[in-house]
């Protein structure tokens, strides 16, 4: 069994434990990778605090070096990348392999966006000032930053803290998911070949449930980068060592349709929301609210696409593969057995092989099912039919989470108003919720998170002020 070792000031640690790492679609272990324990942690943190100044110092410039290295070395190794993130998390292959090389673009863009980045410089001409000052403000590392991880884009949602942050020149205490921790360890390893100095960017692995605690409390934290449920999401605020906090948490996306426009070509949009990765994506459509008007033309184009979605192994890129665990699965087909025993209609799918699920259509669902509230994180798409728009708007309102919309209508302009209505961080109008593209900035309200990403807006949260005013 191929073991995969943390990585700490740029050395493989050796452990008693180690922790099993399942294939998904196979249900058999992969590969096994450190179970770190509370003194290694430790460790990681003195090792990302030592580095730091000395990573700051280095220079804009060199740091701009290593990232060019390393997204070049992300790319040289993309097959290895795509094929170990296929096992560890099944996804197709195909969408692995573009994930990998959606990241070497962020670390690109991420490095030409820096260097427009302003610094701010005030004088007694500009408005407001009568001293005769020069004011230079400077945007300046944080210091020791903690990334953490979910499973579904291992690369993406890693590297898309990491490398802002280090070019902004913050070290890091880097946690990937327990499902990730391979390709975690991997593109670690590729940092360090691309010639990251010790101690800048450690990776940690372990059960989340074992050490999130030891991680988020060490008092060394300057700040904290988590992607991941509400649940571990909000245990997190209440105890971490550091209040910079961002969270991009969960999701219960809704397409809001309003007329019968384009029909065919929405039914499309919205099942490639739904239903890629087997739903499982912050981003995914998981609810369906739709005018009762026509609900039936809709309901009827949705279900002939999803009875044509593929399912199987990742090898074979279908859209529906295993999901990632079987209580996940269980957890899907609980709120799918919830919402039927209450009178919802199953149009397509509704049953499992273990984690392989049928692309599950739900028509008829009500506000008293789990399923119209809770985020599914799985391949199953509720549908509501509600009369009036002010409901529609107030249903979509009524979740605790808050991160995309999607509403389609040919009345662009009503779409507008009712955007600006909706308790969400972004409203995509005649376009599927999804992340993207990666300079636009992204970001949860309510459960679904705080503060944002995207490309800007990372750099701006790994960094801060310094001000230098000079008296004449
Ligand atoms: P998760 O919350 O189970 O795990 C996320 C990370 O937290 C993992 O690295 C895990 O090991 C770690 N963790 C677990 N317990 C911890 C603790 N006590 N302290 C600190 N860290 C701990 O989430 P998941 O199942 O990997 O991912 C799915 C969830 O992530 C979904 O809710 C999805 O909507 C959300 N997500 C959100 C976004 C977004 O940008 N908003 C993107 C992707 C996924």
């Amino acid at each position: 069994m191929k073991k995969f070792k943390a990585i700490i000031n740029n050395k493989e640690i050796e452990t008693k434990t180690y922790l099993d790492i399942m294939d998904p679609a196979t249900g058999e272990v992969y590969a096994q990778v450190s179970a770190l324990v509370a003194e290694e942690i430790d460790e990681a943190f003195k090792a990302a605090k030592a580095a730091q100044k000395k990573w700051e110092a280095l220079g804009v410039e060199k740091r701009i070096e290593f990232l060019i290295k390393w997204k070049e070395l992300l790319l040289a190794n993309e097959q290895d990348l795509a094929t170990t993130m296929m096992h560890e998390i099944a996804k197709s292959y195909n969408d692995c392999l573009t994930e990998v090389r959606r990241t070497a673009e962020y670390i690109y863009l991420t490095i030409s966006e820096y260097k427009d980045m302003d610094v701010l410089t005030y004088n007694k001409d500009s408005k407001g000032i009568t001293e005769d000052i020069i004011a230079k403000y400077k945007r300046i590392a944080k210091g020791v930053g903690v990334a953490i991880s979910p499973f579904n884009y291992p690369i993406n949602l890693s590297v898309s803290k990491l490398a802002p942050g280090l070019l902004t020149g913050n070290t890091f205490v880097y946690k990937p998911a327990t499902q990730g921790s391979v390709v975690g360890i991997k593109i670690i390893q590729l940092a360090v070949k691309a010639g990251i100095p010790a101690g800048v960017l450690n990776v940690v692995t372990g059960r989340g449930r074992d050490i999130g605690d030891v991680i988020v409390t060490n008092p060394l934290i300057n700040f904290i980068s988590f992607t991941g449920s509400v649940q571990v999401g909000k245990r997190l605020m209440q105890i971490s060592s550091s209040k910079d906090l961002v969270l991009e948490l969960g999701g219960k996306d809704a397409a809001i349709l309003l007329d019968d426009h384009n029909l065919e070509h929405i039914a499309k949009d919205i099942v490639a929301g739904a239903y890629s990765y087997s739903g499982q994506r912050c981003t995914a459509i998981k609810r369906v609210i739709t005018k009762n008007a026509i609900a039936d033309k809709i309901v009827g184009l949705i279900k002939n696409e999803v009875i044509k979605l593929s399912v199987g192994l990742p090898i074979d890129n279908p859209v529906i593969t295993p999901m990632i665990d079987i209580k996940s699965a269980d957890f899907v087909m609980d709120l799918i057995n919830d919402a039927t025993s209450k009178g919802a209609k199953v149009l397509h799918g509704g049953t499992r092989k273990q984690n392989l699920l049928e692309p599950t259509l739900l028509d008829y669902v009500t506000v008293d099912m789990n399923v119209a509230w809770e985020e599914p994180f799985g391949p199953v798409l509720p549908i509501i039919r509600i009369e009036e728009i002010d409901e529609m708007i107030r249903v979509a309102n009524k979740s605790n989470f808050g991160l995309q919309t999607s509403i389609y209508s040919k009345d662009v302009d009503l779409a507008y108003k009712i955007a600006e209505q909706l308790e969400v961080g972004t409203v995509n109008i005649n376009r599927r919720t999804q992340r993207g593209p990666d300079v636009l900035p992204f970001l949860g309200v309510k459960d679904s998170g705080f503060g944002v990403q995207g490309i800007k807006e990372t750099i701006l949260s790994t960094t801060r002020y310094r001000g230098i005013i000079i008296k004449k």
